[in-house]
């Protein structure tokens, strides 16, 4: 795939649903304003998506706008994992919920919608929603948060991520996660997750996932 993708430009969402008393949000880049009178927003959604789902049974959803001031803590929250297997709103205070039942993100955001889904559309890996909004809150002046801002100001540098110096040389090189920029240092391991300090990264069983992002050893990258 060409470059060309990455030249549309994107904002970024926190999407959430609630199906009875499950709840649960990811984060979307791809959500528009439809139509403005009256107000209709649509958003495109992967079908592998636990939120998918919730939609798809509820008819309803509620987007929040991630603004400049999101830290990166809120993208891990959200982001990273899937709520299949966590209940992301578990330890996350940072919300109220809606007019519809659903949360929406309170800090790190400037803005929601709440929406009732009125038609879809099924493109193959993914579907369209497009529906009415039933609620609108304007919450802050921060500018929106766009991809592109969160790449550059937001997510970790791979530097800054390991700050405690080099590693010893011996046991092989540091590994970069492409998806969140955690930094597999050898001399470190992630003891945490079974692997022993002084383990190379060609050694790490395959099953093992980063531990921020939880995505497998293929989206890692060795370090320059
Ligand atoms: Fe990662």
């Amino acid at each position: 795939m060409s470059n060309v993708i990455f030249k549309f430009s994107y904002g970024l969402y926190v999407l959430t649903a609630k199906d009875g008393d499950k709840d649960n949000g990811c984060i979307i880049n791809t959500a528009m304003q439809a139509t403005a009178d009256p107000f209709k927003v649509a958003i495109t959604l992967n079908k592998q998506n636990y939120t998918h789902e919730m939609i798809e049974k509820t008819g309803k959803f509620t987007v929040s706008f991630l603004s400049e001031d999101a830290d990166f803590e809120l993208f891990k929250a959200f982001g990273f994992r899937s709520g299949r297997d966590v209940n992301k709103f578990d330890d996350f205070k940072d919300c109220k919920r809606g007019e519809n039942g659903i949360y929406y993100v309170t800090k790190g955001t400037n803005a929601m919608v709440s929406v009732d889904v009125e038609q879809t559309l099924d493109i193959g890996t993914h579907t369209i929603f497009v529906g009415k909004v039933t609620q609108e809150m304007d919450l802050t002046d921060v500018p929106s948060c766009t991809y592109n801002y969160y790449q550059t100001s937001i997510k970790p540098k791979p530097a800054a991520v390991n700050v405690e110096g080099e590693g010893d040389e011996n046991v092989g090189e540091k590994w970069v996660c492409s998806i969140c920029n955690y930094v597999y240092d050898p001399a470190k391991g992630d003891p945490e997750h079974g692997i022993p300090a002084g383990t190379k990264f060609e050694d790490i069983p395959e099953d093992w996932v980063c531990p921020i992002c939880k995505h497998g050893k293929e989206v890692f990258k060795k370090m320059e």
